[in-house]
């Protein structure tokens, strides 16, 4: 038969060991701090009706048009794998009628997401986000303490360098004055725009901010700014948001071009981008989105939230992040009757705690004794024919090679004795 190696689909990230592990490191600082806050977790569909992200995310914007994984199912229902997780959060606070266990409700997500992109370094068409929603307060303080949250999540993994990119888009009151101003701007412009932006201009015009083209950020760098067409209400919002985040510290830069590429945010949008990143400088993302649960079907509810991804997190912490815990003893048998005697030792200590490994095949005293200093444990426990005659084992201490004898009899308990 004609070999054939099978590969994933191109773009799809996967996480192997030694990383799969300081991903878990992290995984865990996010959901203790975040239940800490009081947030619980959501484990959600990862394949949903197209519907659900052509009308939250919004039809004429980049991901909707081009970016999704859409087919067709056996029973001809157009399905999508989710390219983001707050549609889905709040198709699932409507469906489960979540807002009526409690008035608010803080909801965390960890998974993956798909998106059909070009492929390259911190971009992959499969990739993970860390993401939370809180729903049912409208205040500007839930904005200030998540986003306070957040800082707290990077400072506790010493990631440097990234910035707080901080705006507003207004309300159903001020944006569409504001749209028609832009529109008004762009159309005098649209020579110098790219295909999208001039398609988009009646429909969608706040897109033309978000371009990553560089004539149409030129052409768009004069623009009005929605800043200045903030009604009261937004106006209020925002600033207290900023005087609140000067009480406690943290910094941030307001950027009146920051629209994100997402149709569904109101008022509060903001970033985090870290220069290292390269062009893919955003580490997390995310706003307020008032208008969202109700145009999904549910009672109108306010609601904040955002997303980290996880990929580009971690290319920012490099190998800042506590090693693994190691086994603490490698037990290492010459010869068969000594792999016999320590096999039910080996198991019992494990059943505790994972606390010794066990080579089975019989390997030279050499080929053990390396693998033991690889796996980082603290002592090797020699078994072999003399050992098994006088009734104890040799215990080499693998940082101070020091060595001690334990006997057979009682091995269990002398081992448990060694810990610190
Ligand atoms: P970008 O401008 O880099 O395309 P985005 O605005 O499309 O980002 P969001 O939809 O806000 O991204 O998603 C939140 C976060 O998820 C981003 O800040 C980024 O860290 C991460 N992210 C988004 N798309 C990808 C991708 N294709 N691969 C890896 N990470 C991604
Ligand atoms: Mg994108």
């Amino acid at each position: 038969m004609k070999k054939i190696q099978i590969k994933t689909v191109k773009g799809f990230n996967e996480i192997l060991p030694p990383e799969s592990f300081r991903w878990r490191l992290v995984e865990d600082k996010f959901r203790d701090l975040l239940e800490g806050y009081g947030f619980a977790e959501l484990r959600l569909a990862l394949l949903e009706p197209t519907e659900l992200f052509a009308r939250s995310i919004g039809g004429e914007t980049d991901i909707v048009e081009k970016e999704m994984y859409t087919f067709v199912d056996r029973s001809d229902r157009s399905l999508t794998l989710r390219p983001e997780a707050t549609a889905s959060v709040v198709r699932a606070y409507n469906q489960y009628s979540l807002g009526k266990i409690s008035e608010i409700n803080k909801l965390y997500y960890v998974g993956p997401m798909f998106r059909y992109e070009r492929p390259q370094k911190g971009r992959y068409r499969q990739f993970h986000q860390l993401g939370a929603e809180v729903f049912g307060e409208e205040s500007f303080y839930q904005d200030a303490e998540t986003l306070v949250m957040l800082a707290q999540f990077f400072h506790a993994l010493s990631v440097k360098g990234a910035v707080l990119h901080l705006n507003s888009l207004g309300c159903e009151a001020c944006r569409p004055a504001f749209r028609d101003q832009l529109k008004n701007y762009l159309y005098e412009r649209q020579e110098a725009l790219c295909g999208d932006c001039r398609r988009r201009i009646s429909e969608n015009p706040l897109r033309a901010l978000d371009c990553k083209n560089p004539q149409c950020r030129e052409a768009a760098a004069g623009a009005p700014l929605i800043s200045n067409a903030l009604c009261d209400g937004c106006h209020q919002h925002f600033s207290g948001l900023c005087s609140l985040l000067d009480d406690v510290g943290l910094d941030y830069q307001v950027n009146p071009r920051l629209v994100r590429g997402l149709d569904y945010y109101t008022r509060t949008t903001f970033e985090f981008l870290a220069g290292d990143l390269g062009a893919q400088n955003a580490v997390a993302a995310g706003g307020r989105y008032d208008r969202l649960v109700e145009e999904l079907g549910g009672k109108a509810t306010p609601a904040f939230g955002f997303a980290i991804g996880f990929e580009r997190l971690m290319m920012l912490i490099g190998s800042e992040v506590a090693p693994l815990s190691s086994p603490f003893v490698a037990l290492v048998p010459l010869g068969e009757e000594a792999l016999r005697l320590l096999f039910p030792i080996h198991v019992e200590l494990n059943r505790e705690a994972q606390m010794t490994t066990l080579g089975f095949q019989q390997k030279s005293l050499k080929s053990q004794l390396k693998k033991a200093d690889k796996d980082g444990v603290t002592y090797a426990l020699i078994v072999g024919p003399d050992e098994l005659n006088q009734g104890e084992a040799l215990c080499r201490n693998m940082r101070t090679k020091e060595q001690s004898r334990l006997p057979l009899n009682r091995l269990g308990e002398a081992l448990r004795e060694l810990l610190p």
